[in-house]
């Protein structure tokens, strides 16, 4: 075993918030963090949205600036994945065949984007999206307007890169498999209100619907045909179908996984001196002593900060409300909750739809268990005390945006 070498496998935001905490606590072993990607660490949230319209540099979407990690006498091995684990041996193998001994190793190596088996997928002009060469890529395709972009899928990242494409001045049409967008996560009445603000401004839907296969000429993307018989002409295909977490390294080793790397609330795995945080941790959490695995920026940015602490032998656990948003044409949307506790519960409306400023609230036995607030600033903080209390509300004042949150979170 190596003496006091924390190796982080993973170089996005858990693995880097790692990193940046282990100093920021006062670690003064060796640290290495791997990363297959050849960029600094980034984060993924501007990618499809500020930084594909232009609107924001790539350094913006550093974890931590470049030089932090020479000043912090932190290693950063860019550009070879870590290829195999050895848990018995404390051995990690880079995929250039670089070993490391660790004393501690977390992974943090995130998700991938979801393949579907689509005939045609290979031709040009069809892509994922996960990084920040895609969304590169996608800035040149979209730039200027005029193309027709075909979206597969309807959950976040898919209507995120639709309003892109939409803002750019490019036709988009959007396939997905709900009959609403977004309903398995928010529910049919939100998720109307997600398409609608699409419809108004342009997008296309056809729900539900999947694509069959992609056609092509010259070994370029020309159509996607659907189940129902369309033919969507397209220049740009982008296929946003969801991801997988990134377990290969875990399971090749033998871990425990279940929905991703399964890990108890300090973020330990079940090998000895292993831990996982973001995209691809699967945690038991405390708050609903269920396991949650989450695919939010904030999850990685708070897994980050407790592998770190737990890996210094502190007592951590990841217990935060979980909280996510998004960003689609004009509208800002925050969530804070446990979307697992809102299946099949329809919300209570706090403000007005029509209006596009309200917040969302799913009860359970009269307690809040998320809150989802549009257009509406510094009403987070209230709403994570208010699912933390499990206290029962009155419905009548939190429905009423007259009574201050504030003033119905006890104590
Ligand atoms: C386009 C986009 C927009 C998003 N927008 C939002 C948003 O608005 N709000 C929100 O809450 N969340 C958003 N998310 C989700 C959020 O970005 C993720 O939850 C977050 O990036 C997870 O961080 P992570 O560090 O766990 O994983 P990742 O960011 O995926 O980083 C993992 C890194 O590990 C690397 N890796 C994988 N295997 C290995 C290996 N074997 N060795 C070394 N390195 C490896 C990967 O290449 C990757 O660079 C968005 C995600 C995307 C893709």
């Amino acid at each position: 075993m190596a003496n006091e070498h924390i190796v982080i496998a993973g170089g996005g935001l858990a693995g880097a918030t790692a990193a940046k905490t282990l100093r920021a606590e006062g670690y003064g072993g060796d640290v290495t963090v791997v990363g297959a990607e050849h960029r600094t660490p980034y984060i993924r949230p501007p990618l499809s949205k500020e930084f594909l319209l232009g609107k924001a540099d790539a350094d913006s979407a550093l974890v931590v600036p470049g030089d932090w990690y020479g000043e912090n006498d932190v290693e950063l091995l860019l550009g070879s994945p870590v290829s195999r684990i050895d848990p018995d041996g404390h051995l990690v193998t880079l995929a250039d065949g670089r070993r490391l001994g660790y004393s501690k190793l977390l992974l943090a190596t995130g998700a991938r984007p979801r393949t579907i088996p689509l005939p045609g997928v290979d031709l040009d002009g069809v892509m994922m999206f996960r990084t920040l060469d895609d969304s590169l890529r996608l800035r040149s395709l979209l730039k200027g307007g005029g193309r027709r972009v075909v979206m597969i899928g309807s959950g976040w990242i898919g209507m995120e890169l639709a309003a892109a494409a939409r803002t750019y001045g490019n036709d988009v049409a959007l396939l997905g498999l709900e009959d609403i967008p977004l309903s398995a996560a928010i529910g049919p009445e939100l998720g109307l209100y997600f398409q609608r603000l699409h419809e108004d401004q342009g997008v296309s839907f056809r729900l539900p619907a999947s694509a069959v296969g992609i056609d092509g000429q010259d070994g370029k993307a020309t159509a996607v045909r659907t189940n129902t018989g369309e033919m969507l002409p397209a220049d740009v295909v982008i296929v946003a179908v969801g991801v997988v977490p990134d377990t290969a390294l875990a399971e090749a080793a033998g871990l425990e996984i279940r929905n991703g790397i399964l890990v108890d609330a300090g973020l330990w795995s079940s090998a000895p001196d292993v831990l996982a945080a973001g995209d691809v941790a699967n945690a038991l959490h405390p708050f609903t002593g269920e396991h949650h695995r989450s695919e939010h920026w904030a999850n990685a940015l708070n897994g980050g900060k407790v592998a770190a602490k737990s890996m210094m032998g502190q007592d951590a656990r990841l217990d935060v409300v979980p909280y996510f948003y998004t960003d689609q044409f004009s509208l800002s949307m925050e969530y804070s909750g446990f979307p697992s506790l809102t299946f099949g519960i329809p919300p209570v409306i706090r403000g007005s739809l029509d209006e596009g400023s309200f917040i969302a609230f799913w009860l359970r036995e009269g307690n809040v268990v998320a809150g989802m607030s549009v257009n509406q600033s510094r009403v987070q903080k209230p709403i994570k005390a208010l699912i933390s209390n499990r206290v029962p509300v009155d419905v009548a004042k939190l429905t009423d945006p007259g009574v201050p949150l504030d003033e119905l979170v006890p104590g």
